[in-house]
């Protein structure tokens, strides 16, 4: 049976690189009916916080990562908390301390290769230092296939203050938590090949491995790594920006792995069936701003009602446009309205401002563009009796009205659409204009018209 695990430091904000480990060994234990482990590395008492761990935990539940054995759940191979195994390293270290594989050097223990040893001078230390002339190992890599490393210096595996290294916890971990597979960064690769030493040294074999490739900057932003600087680096961003989680899930997936065909938008569900280690790809991954807000607008179109209402609804009443006044059958109306045009949650009440005020912002590129127009004075004082006028204000009257003029002008409709729209909502697009203006109503429209044209 397939085991991962998702192996986090707390140290501070979740980054997205964070996220799509946690993800990708998620989609792996789900794919295969395996186990995810979630451990908390945090022996390292300075840096990590209480905080910091529920931000992480607050994070993948957002996220609908759930895990089988860890923190809340507990499970059968805990605790599972780093700075709470303090025994099963002693343990361990007095295997290698057996095995005459350990020995103190200045304070600290430090795990010894094996091999021939020698003494070279080193160009980084500006001294002579022992070395050792290992046999290489060979890490087993899905996406990069055997990559070969050798170690040639002891490393230390308890500090002089006591505390166990990370390459030895990790190690010990993995082995005492029968991890079969690790999936984690790329920039874990230099310590892979000391984590194989000590799987040898303990006579176990090694996980197989899967490391992952970075995730790298917008291109617009500048080159290089992601930072969590940089816009869209942090979990914690997409919850308070009201992004859906599944949506997020399916952009995180992209960062480094995409289905055969290059679908993009992808339910969870369509992720799990898909996901292979196999397509995850060695080249760094582009975070891409734009896709992210892509594929958060194909998400919220698809959303059923019952979860696209009421966080739309709590957007605008944070914003001021709705309350419990606000008449619940028209603001259903506008909100359907809008589903299909917006990309998130955030860009709600900018979007739909005017449906529920008349003191809403005029765009004044739109503005110079049709008011400049010679006839378009004309165009707004032909449509206010042509609409005020019908006996019942919906969508296929409105246009046959408009039409009916057209046609008597020897126009086009087109000659007034642009003009009712940027008249009832002061800006160049939103959504469909023949439901929008039913949806309005006459009132609003015929009192918006009239105040343009005075
Ligand atoms: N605590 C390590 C980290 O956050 C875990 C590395 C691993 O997955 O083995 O990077």
């Amino acid at each position: 049976q397939v085991r991962v695990r998702f192996a986090p430091s707390p140290t501070g904000s979740t980054h997205i690189g964070t996220a799509r480990t946690a993800l990708f060994n998620w989609l792996y234990a789900r794919k295969t009916g395996g186990k995810l482990v979630l451990r908390i590395e945090d022996t390292d008492k300075e840096r990590n916080t209480d905080a910091a761990l529920q931000e992480l935990l607050n994070g993948l539940k957002w996220l609908g990562l759930n895990w089988d054995e860890g923190p809340e759940v507990g499970g059968e191979v805990g605790p599972y908390f780093q700075s709470q195994r303090g025994d099963i390293y002693q343990e361990y270290l007095q295997k290698l301390k057996d095995a005459g594989r350990a020995y103190e050097k200045d304070g600290a223990i430090f795990f010894k290769l094996e091999g021939e040893r020698y003494t070279e001078y080193d160009d980084y230390h500006k001294a002579d230092v022992e070395k050792v002339k290992t046999q290489p190992v060979v890490i087993e890599d899905i996406i990069r296939g055997n990559v070969t490393r050798r170690e040639e210096r002891d490393f230390v595996i308890v500090r002089s203050n006591g505390d166990p290294s990370f390459h030895f916890v990790n190690v010990v971990d993995d082995i005492t938590m029968g991890i079969t597979h690790v999936l984690r960064g790329e920039d874990h690769l230099p310590n892979t090949s000391k984590h194989v030493e000590l799987f040898k040294a303990f006579g176990v074999k090694p996980p197989v491995y899967a490391h992952m490739a970075m995730i790298l900057k917008d291109p617009k932003v500048g080159k290089g790594k992601m930072s969590k600087r940089d816009k869209g680096a942090l979990i914690e961003e997409y919850q308070n920006r009201d992004f859906l989680p599944e949506a997020v899930v399916n952009f995180i997936a992209l960062l480094g792995w995409s289905p055969k065909d290059d679908q993009e938008v992808l339910s969870i569900d369509e992720l799990i069936e898909r996901f292979d280690l196999k397509d995850l790809q060695k080249a760094g991954a582009r975070f891409d701003e734009k896709k992210m807000s892509h594929i958060n607008f194909e998400h919220m179109k698809r959303l059923p009602a019952d979860k696209y209402l009421p966080p739309a609804i709590s957007a605008l009443s944070k914003a001021g446009l709705v309350d419990d006044s606000t008449d619940q059958d028209y603001l259903k109306r506008v909100l359907e309205l809008c589903q299909q045009k917006i990309d998130s949650f955030e860009a709600l009440p900018s979007f739909s401002a005017y449906f529920f005020s008349d003191d809403y912002t005029v765009d004044p590129k739109t503005e110079k563009k049709l008011l400049k127009r010679a006839d378009a004075a004309e165009r707004i004082q032909e449509a206010i009796p042509a609409l005020e006028g019908l006996e019942t204000f919906d969508a296929a009257s409105i246009e046959t009205a408009i039409q009916a003029l057209a046609d008597e002008k020897e126009l086009k409709i087109f000659a007034w659409f642009p003009l009712l729209r940027f008249a009832v909502s002061g800006v160049g697009g939103g959504p469909d204009l023949l439901p929008m203006l039913e949806t309005l109503g006459r009132d609003r429209v015929v009192s918006r018209l009239k105040k343009l044209a005075a």
